[in-house]
């Protein structure tokens, strides 16, 4: 392709990309074909000769279309929001035509001095303590998703925890320190809530660790407290293990829950050497706006933070925004410098070289796009984009608190999401205060939402098809895309309103046909 072929072929893109956007609530988010149809429609093998560009482009229509779930659809109310923005996408844009795997400060400066002004940035725009920002002995890294953090984070916690425990025991002999720290290592426990994400446990196996769950309450909108941590912590101290990590969440998957971070903090204050990660990865952006910042005030004691602009941020995906308090906890656990990657920049101590706090030696010039999105919305924009999408998921709670009759909302709204199920009966339930959690500053949950009170098994069985059956005609509509869980034994439905192009016809559309489905099941 020569450079004109290149502007005429990226021009036509451009513009089909817009169009796409201009017209994408009128395609079904889901799509309508079967395992395979890929295979049926592509030529079993790779072509021989060279094809035109306009034949290749042609194809996107009538071979890639058909397979996309349109995650950028305003009709996309599932698990949570995937941000694509035009300024994310010029700075993918811009990633791609400068392809350079930076993984050394000197493979191209601009690269991580970008990444380590940007993070900065996202520090103080998410009111996060001092500590986190690169000035003082922590700092910030663009990974790949909160799963990848989280990995690095339990591999620099077991890798502080054996670091101190042979320096207590004074061994210096390498060989002995390897054996040694291999037998610490078949001890450790990694903790998490029955609540938080499945990546803390996928980490503490990549570790070769333990794992065990805290259990959490539904009395306590399921949010993990410090007495449901620290009857953990004792259980597996009195078996002779040794925790030495814990994932806190701002947000967890299924109902957006907040840990009780204060009550956590204290209990911790007599486990100086478990490593505390915050996984904020959907809600952390909320963190922008001053209403939600007393849990930014909160991290003081955490070890490490992650969210995911590029669930709620208005940045293309990938980029995890994981910061530290001690960056020597990361490069300490990941730094090993091979001849080949020596340099006299990283010999003077005076450069950042990111390959230390990753897994991948190489990475992408992603600060670009959260350079972009942050000049483009300003933090009045970001903040304005947070409200517009936690008012839209307060009314559609407020809509389905109006049907009582037909639903029953689990946990009060928050972060944009709505947990509900459909009823065993058509009559309106006995309805109860919600047990909102005390310390929660969080403002969608301020609103005192009713929440249904635990029902009876029979009933909970009823309710539970009822649920799945709302939910199962709503899927085969594929007008719009929901996510169904399990929580505590209950089927519900959550209904995220946290997408770029969310307007409140789209959320009044779905629960119109929530209402329509529900009317007819009971
Ligand atoms: N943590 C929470 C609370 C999540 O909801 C998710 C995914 O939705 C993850 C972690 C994993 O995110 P990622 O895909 O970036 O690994």
């Amino acid at each position: 392709m020569t450079g004109q072929q290149f502007c005429d072929a990226a021009i036509g893109a451009v513009h089909e990309i817009e169009k796409y956007y201009n017209t994408l609530s009128e395609r079904p988010v889901l799509p309508s074909i079967g395992p395979g149809y890929l295979q049926k429609l592509l030529p079993s093998e790779a072509p021989q000769e060279g094809e035109a560009w306009q034949d290749i482009a042609r194809d996107i229509e009538s071979k890639i279309m058909p397979g996309m779930t349109h995650w950028q659809s305003p009709k996309y109310m599932a698990f949570f929001s995937a941000s694509s923005t035009y300024p994310g996408i010029l700075g993918e844009m811009w990633s791609a035509a400068l392809t350079v795997p930076a993984f050394n400060w000197i493979c191209s400066p601009v690269v991580t001095e970008l990444e380590t002004v940007v993070l900065d940035w996202v520090a103080d725009v998410l009111n996060l303590p001092s500590t986190f920002k690169s000035q003082g002995e922590g700092g910030g890294v663009i990974q790949g998703s909160a799963s990848e953090s989280i990995v690095v984070a339990v591999i620099a916690a077991r890798e502080r925890y054996v670091r101190n425990q042979v320096e207590r025991e004074g061994i210096t002999d390498p060989e002995e320190i390897e054996d040694r720290s291999c037998e610490i290592r078949t001890q450790l426990v990694a903790l998490g809530s029955d609540q938080a994400h499945s990546s803390t446990k996928k980490a503490a196996i990549i570790a070769g660790t333990r794992f065990r769950s805290v259990t959490t309450q539904r009395s306590n909108n399921y949010s993990m407290t410090g007495k449901d941590l620290k009857a953990k912590l004792q259980e597996i101290e009195a078996k002779g293990l040794k925790p030495y990590y814990v994932t806190v969440s701002i947000g967890t998957t299924n109902t957006c829950a907040v840990d009780d971070m204060l009550s956590i903090a204290e209990v911790l204050k007599d486990y100086p050497e478990v490593w505390v990660h915050c996984d904020a990865a959907y809600a952390g952006s909320a963190l922008v706006c001053p209403e939600y910042q007393e849990l930014s005030r909160q991290m003081a004691f955490v070890d490490s933070f992650d969210f995911n602009m590029h669930k709620w941020l208005l940045t293309n995906f990938d980029a995890s925004c994981m910061f530290v308090r001690k960056r020597h906890n990361l490069t300490a656990a990941l730094g090993i410098t091979p001849a080949y990657l020596k340099n006299d920049y990283t010999e003077s101590g005076l450069v950042t070289d990111y390959r230390d706090w990753q897994i991948p030696l190489g990475r992408r010039f992603r600060s670009l796009k959260i350079w972009f999105v942050l000049r483009t919305w300003g933090v009045q924009g970001l903040r304005a984009h947070i409200r517009h999408h936690v008012n839209l998921g307060n009314l559609f709670a407020s809509l389905i608190e109006s049907r009582g009759d037909l639903f029953s909302i689990i946990t009060p709204p928050a972060f944009a999401l709505t947990v509900f199920t459909v009823n065993s009966t058509g009559k309106r339930k006995v309805q109860m205060e919600a047990a909102t959690n005390g310390a929660d500053p969080r403002p969608d949950q301020d609103r005192q939402v009713p929440v249904t009170p635990d029902v009876a098994d029979g009933e909970l069985e009823i309710a539970n098809r009822h649920t799945k059956e709302v939910y199962d005609r709503i899927d085969q509509s594929k007008e719009f895309f929901l996510t169904s869980t399990v929580i505590g034994g209950v089927f519900a439905i959550r209904v995220v309103a946290a997408n770029p192009l969310a307007e409140e016809k789209y959320v009044r559309r779905c629960f119109e046909l929530l209402v329509q489905y529900a009317e007819s099941v009971l």
